[in-house]
């Protein structure tokens, strides 16, 4: 195996430059010196507002919200849809910590639902979840771009009456079926933080169809009374009732952010796809590995793959440590949602301390095996094919060593 002797170099936090229009673009911004989105002159349409035009169409929904982050624009939506203080807010077990922490910023309790070996919502667990909860509200996240069967998803939400707002942190650009993803429910939530498919370092949309929900968001997100500035938004005689109920809490988008997104945003069909390459290489060198297990992807599912998963489907917690280390000595660092403590952006649930503990042995039995990595625009398609053929040799090498009892010797040694 040639792949033996070759390590990689490159870095999987390094994402590709600004686009030098952007950067043009934001010089603009700069020297006017307006970068609050309602610091306009006469005849002036912000870059905020001239960016949620531009993804509200997009989108093809018919408003759009621009604000600071992700995490805020979950946040929101969950104020906007009229979350009751102390209630009960579905969410997947598996996803990124801002997710439960938006549910508690919003005042909700977090219910967590099982994930499948595919990586999403387990739709059997939700249907058991929403009758024990009594929750009338699921923030779904489509984490790491794994989209569940968005049909029966809302099939058995509006049997319940339960509300669906979609976190599309990691599903910008794809869609189910035909269909956007962040289209299906209440809301659609974006980030724009650097690690996600558009980069302005911090940043997050909001969309929906629902005009008193638009209206709400605009002013949670800080509007104060220039309302009338957002040509993605509802009409004004929408806000009559709202102005003065809905508190202001300040999470604007500014023009220097939205400068540089929206020349992204024409960049991001061509981006997805080159996403998608990059998934394709890595996974062609995985596919039917022993011992490897990559989630299926229903033909319905028009994902966007800025990462992979995988399960090391016949390692214990002890030899995954093993795996990892190996992987990482040939360049290739790789996360893993086993670990017992969280490792920078990844946590599992039980290190969500701040809500009631469950018990999830389905959930922990996919976690205690799920790695996961990025695939930047900066890797090459060799380099990616390199990358997956270093995993492949290391689970491989790793079950021999089971087999061979050689961990054991490397463990009684010190030498992991
Ligand atoms: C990044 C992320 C968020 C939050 O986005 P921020 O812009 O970092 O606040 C929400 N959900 C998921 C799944 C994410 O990965």
């Amino acid at each position: 195996m040639k792949s033996m002797e070759l390590t990689f170099t490159g870095s999987f936090t390094q994402q590709e430059p600004i686009p030098s229009e952007a950067i043009a673009r934001a010089t603009e911004v700069l020297q006017g010196g307006r970068l609050h989105r309602y610091n306009t002159v006469e005849g002036e349409t912000a870059e905020a507002a001239l960016l949620e035009s531009e993804f509200r169409d997009y989108m093809g929904s018919r408003y759009c919200l621009a604000v600071a982050s992700g995490g805020y624009a979950l946040t929101t939506a969950l104020r906007a849809s009229g979350l009751q203080q102390g209630t009960a807010v579905l969410t997947n077990a598996f996803t990124l910590s801002p997710v439960p922490g938006a549910i508690v910023a919003a005042g909700g309790k977090p219910v967590l639902v099982d994930v499948t070996e595919d990586l999403v919502i387990d739709l059997n667990h939700l249907s058991i979840q929403i009758a024990t909860s009594g929750a009338r509200l699921l923030l779904l996240s489509h984490m790491r771009g794994h989209i569940v069967d968005m049909e029966a998803l809302m099939v058995l939400c509006n049997r319940e009456s339960v509300t669906v707002i979609e976190d599309c942190a990691h599903t910008m650009g794809a869609a189910w079926n035909g269909v956007k993803s962040g289209r299906f429910g209440l809301a659609g939530c974006y980030s724009t933080q650097t690690y996600k498919h558009l980069n302005s370092g911090e940043g997050g949309l909001i969309v929906s169809d629902d005009p008193k929900f638009m209206a709400r968001a605009t002013i949670l997100s800080g509007s104060y009374m220039l309302y009338d500035h957002h040509p993605a938004g509802p009409p004004a005689e929408i806000f009559t009732d709202i102005r003065l109920s809905t508190p202001n809490c300040s999470g604007r988008m500014d023009n220097l952010r939205a400068s540089i997104l929206r020349p992204q945003l024409a960049r991001l069909g061509a981006n997805c796809a080159r996403w998608n390459a990059r998934y394709c290489a890595v996974a062609a060198e995985l596919n039917n590995v022993p011992g490897i297990r990559l989630p299926q992807r229903p033909e319905k599912e028009q994902f966007v793959a800025s990462s992979i998963q995988f399960l090391v489907s016949e390692l214990d917690p002890a030899t995954i440590t093993d795996f990892l280390s190996h992987c990482g000595k040939r360049g290739v660092e790789l996360k893993w949602f086993g670990a017992s403590e969280p490792i920078a952006f990844t946590s599992r649930y039980q290190s969500w301390g701040y809500i009631d503990p469950p018990s999830l042995p389905t959930t922990d039995a996919v976690l205690d095996k799920l790695c996961d990595m990025r695939l930047p625009l900066t890797f090459s398609l060799d380099d990616c094919s390199l990358i997956g053929a270093i995993i492949r040799d290391c689970v491989l090498a790793t079950r021999e060593s089971i087999v061979d009892g050689a961990i054991h010797v490397d463990k009684s040694s010190g030498d992991p």
